[in-house]
């Protein structure tokens, strides 16, 4: 059996994340659970429907979600959000102490990516402790908390992630206000490519739902550049035949060793079964009646094999 890695998770937490965060994921969510799972929700809804599903401070939940849907490896991404909405209740350091102590309990299972806000005045300092001290194996940045990816404060932070040889993780596409997409868009990264050749960069989301042609461009003439596929399950479940020509266009252009499932989970699994996800997945060689084909090999390098090459599993 081939491998399979989820390359973009988040372990949650109510106190790990600013409140203001939770308030505009409800209101945007529940507007967008629809579907197989039936109607428009209140934020007020979600929230008392579906928040206690998603916090899993122990990981207790994501390893049987592992378990059943065979998912050897996941990858889990601290975001820093404190300075764009609000400090959360436990520190930033805190949160990345959390998820580097439980991936160290379970090193061949959980693979911990450190957020931190490169304006913060001791990133630095944090990066390092995280990195060298609790062997953290990647950085996650969302620059849409309202920074700039080829800004100075980031530039240093890429510097030591580059010597370190380990991924950095870059939010790309839309995400909900208050936060600042514009910051996300992945044409900012191409700077980024260019000025460190040796860093291994994932755009997470491949710009979605419509840059993803953006990042796959860069990625053909970038070779550190990379997607991942985290939140495209409601168009793989919801409309497989525009996902095919898609994903076939991504593989064409960007070379199919640039691109990466994820699920953003736990999230997502509301919206749509992370299992249906996976199914949809594995099926895409199965089916040619649109003409088009995919290779098992491809779908294996897109489900595990690329994210275990570039985490190093
Ligand atoms: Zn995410």
């Amino acid at each position: 059996m081939a491998v399979i890695v989820d390359a973009h998770y988040h372990l949650m937490q109510r106190e790990w994340f600013p409140e203001p965060l939770w308030e505009t994921l409800a209101s945007h969510l529940g507007v967008h659970v629809s579907g197989d799972r039936g109607q428009k929700l209140t934020a007020q809804e979600f929230a008392t429907k579906y928040f206690p599903t998603l916090w899993d401070p122990e990981g207790e939940l994501l390893f049987r979600k592992m378990d059943a849907l065979g998912i050897n490896t996941t990858v889990m991404l601290v975001d820093d959000f404190g300075l764009a909405l609000g400090e959360a209740a436990v520190s930033i350091e805190g949160q990345n102490k959390a998820f580097a102590d439980l991936a160290r309990k379970h090193p061949t299972r959980l693979i911990a990516c450190a957020g931190i806000d490169p304006r913060r005045k001791n990133a630095v300092t944090i990066l390092r402790r995280c990195v060298e001290e609790w062997g953290m194996r990647g950085v996650k940045y969302h620059p849409d908390a309202g920074w700039d990816p080829n800004g100075r404060e980031s530039y240093r932070l890429l510097e030591r992630i580059q010597e370190w040889g380990i991924p950095v993780v870059t939010h790309t596409g839309f995400f909900f206000p208050p936060l600042h997409s514009k910051h996300a868009h992945p044409l900012l990264l191409d700077d980024v490519c260019s000025d460190f050749p040796d860093l291994k960069i994932i755009a997470a989301h491949s710009g979605r739902p419509l840059m993803w042609e953006t990042v796959a461009s860069m990625a053909a003439i970038h070779f550190n550049l990379h997607g991942d596929l985290a939140g495209w399950q409601t168009m793989v479940v919801r409309d497989r035949p525009r996902f095919r020509q898609i994903l076939r266009r991504y593989i064409d252009i960007a070379g199919v060793e640039k691109i990466l499932w994820g699920t953003d989970d736990p999230v997502y699994d509301v919206l749509i079964p992370t299992t249906q996800y996976l199914e949809a997945m594995r099926a895409l060689p199965e089916d040619t009646s649109d003409g088009l084909r995919f290779t098992t090999a491809e779908i294996d390098a897109i489900l595990g094999g690329n994210a275990a090459r570039l985490f190093g599993l």
